[in-house]
């Protein structure tokens, strides 16, 4: 039997940016985009170009995505204003992508309140909008806001808009549960009615998880014909979230019943990228990964307790729905480090290590990194660092800066508005004992500055670190144990673009950053090849 084709639709960097509190920088956006196309999503929605800066810029890029489409959001034309002459119209054309998403009304209620025009003139924007995107070769897909609630309101009317933009010739029509309120047995029975009249292979779905039930919404919706899943990484999304394609996927792909009937463009091999794509968001919207969520989380595959184990030991489908490499997730039990092991084999491939899977230092790498993970290092958002730590292990980075101690102090007179920082870092390099001094607006700033600011004095090294910059510092403040434990997620780059990730943990906050800043200034030497300190 011919498998039917699903296509994934990822909404993180659009509809997940509503989310209170998280606000994506162009970089955060562009590494998002990066994940996405790495974990192979077939389309990916930048945003809403022509709205803000960080969105026109993200499209102004070179966008060269090998697995995923980008795709531009915006809204159906304005009453009264052709559609060449719609400014919001023209900065989706201008962004140049193949495809585009257009929001507009199907719920009348909302034609009669939030926009305050006739139901005649919301079909006329939707079907001229329609046209016009088709007339310029786009991929058009018409976004329905609010079509379950329009349907159960007035179903004719709901009905009408969306055959609108079909017979216009949109490519696709995503049917949105916008308020999140509809149940899985609706959205089947509604999905299925809509089939009747557009083709499954042209509809696609949109939950909101305002239920608990954004995930189970979207398997109906595929069981009723639905062809595109609209989704974001981990359900990130205004108030309970978007539906988590990070559940979504490993189901659609995993699971006998969606896997007999359906494909993907994503492979096996992809999804062994899923469990560190999730992380990756939490990394960069700096949050604790959620331990218990679905497939990926740190727990999702744990065993305690004497009988689990033993069961789980004899063999792990005993108590476990999956594999968990199959995600590149890791069983959490004392009894087995093959999967740990297996995840740092991976890694090391990726870094072009090349190391024998046998050699003992690999387990002892596994070891170091389990020891670090436990009191709070997490690698996953830090690969120079996890790259720094394996070559140390292999013997590959020679000793640079030789830093003896640091002293940093923050003084404020209580009458001041600002509160200064002083930071005395001392060296030791060929043999010279070498005192950098510098000041700053908070003691990570003040130490950093003694060291770059000083690099006359540095003699060796100062070429090299003339153009390392910081782009990005974060914060974390774990209660892993009983103690608080500070992690320190620092960001760099260098006149070559290269961008790296360095991690310091401390009970101490100014020794975490200095940690992960001396990772940055070490990997910085490391990859320019920097001699040895003698
Ligand atoms: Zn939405």
């Amino acid at each position: 039997m011919e498998l039917e084709k699903i296509y994934i639709f990822d909404t993180t960097l659009r509809d997940g940016a509503q989310t209170q509190g998280v606000n994506f920088t162009l970089d955060e956006k562009i590494r998002i985009a990066e994940s996405l196309n790495k974990l192979g999503v077939d389309y990916i929605e930048g945003g809403w170009p022509g709205a803000n800066p960080t969105d026109t810029n993200f499209f102004n890029r070179k966008n060269n995505f090998l697995n995923s489409n980008l795709v531009a959001f915006g809204m159906t034309k304005r009453t009264g204003r052709s559609a060449d002459n719609d400014p919001g119209l023209s900065s989706i054309l201008n962004s140049n992508t193949k495809s585009v998403c257009i929001v507009g009304k199907t719920w009348d209620f909302h034609v009669d309140i939030a926009l305050g025009i006739s139901k005649e003139e919301n079909l006329e924007n939707i079907s001229e909008t329609t046209k016009h995107f088709i007339k310029n070769k786009r991929e058009f897909m018409f976004d329905a806001e609010h079509f379950f609630d329009g349907y159960k309101n007035n179903k004719e009317y709901a009905l009408q808009c969306i055959k609108t933009a079909y017979d216009e010739g949109a490519n696709w029509i995503v049917l949105c549960d916008t308020n999140g309120g509809t149940l899985p047995f609706e959205v089947e029975k509604i999905v299925s009615d809509v089939t009747k009249i557009i083709p499954g292979n042209k509809i696609g779905i949109h939950t909101h998880n305002d239920t608990e039930n954004a995930v189970a919404n979207t398997l109906s919706a595929i069981n009723a014909g639905a062809r595109q899943i609209q989704g974001t990484l981990n359900g990130l999304g205004e108030r309970c979230g978007n539906a988590n394609l990070v559940s979504i996927i490993p189901t659609l792909l995993l699971k006998d019943f969606f896997k007999k009937k359906y494909k993907l463009n994503m492979n096996e091999k992809n999804l062994n990228y899923l469990t560190e794509c999730s992380r990756l968001l939490d990394e960069i919207l700096n949050r604790k990964p959620n331990n218990h969520a679905a497939y990926v989380g740190s727990s999702a595959f744990s065993h305690k307790g004497g009988l689990h184990v033993s069961a789980v030991e004899k063999n792990p489908k005993t108590y476990e729905h999956i594999d968990p490499k199959l995600v590149g997730n890791r069983r959490n039990i004392v009894v087995s480090d093959q999967s740990g092991k297996s995840n740092i084999l991976s890694r090391l491939e990726s870094l072009k290590i090349k190391i024998d899977k046998n050699d003992p230092r690999v387990s002892k790498l596994l070891d170091q990194v389990k020891d670090r993970e436990f009191i709070g290092y997490s690698y996953d958002g830090a690969d120079a660092s996890f790259e720094l730590l394996t070559r140390r292990l292999l013997n590959q980075v020679p000793d640079y800066l030789k830093i003896q101690k640091y002293e940093v102090r923050v003084h404020k007179n209580v009458n001041d508005t600002d509160i200064n920082s002083e930071a005395k870092v001392h060296l030791n390099i060929d043999g010279k004992d070498i005192i950098c001094e510098g000041t700053g607006n908070g003691p990570v700033h003040a130490i950093d500055s003694a060291i770059r600011k000083n690099i006359s004095k540095i003699g060796k090294y100062g070429d090299y670190l003339k153009d390392l910059k910081l782009l990005d510092y974060k914060v974390r403040i774990l209660n892993t144990g009983t103690n608080a434990t500070t992690r320190v997620l620092i960001e760099s780059s260098d006149s070559s673009g290269e961008i790296w990730y360095t991690i310091g943990v401390s009970p101490n906050i100014i020794e975490a950053s200095f940690r992960a800043l001396l990772d940055s200034i070490d990997y910085k030497l490391f990859k320019e090849k920097a001699p040895a300190n003698a």
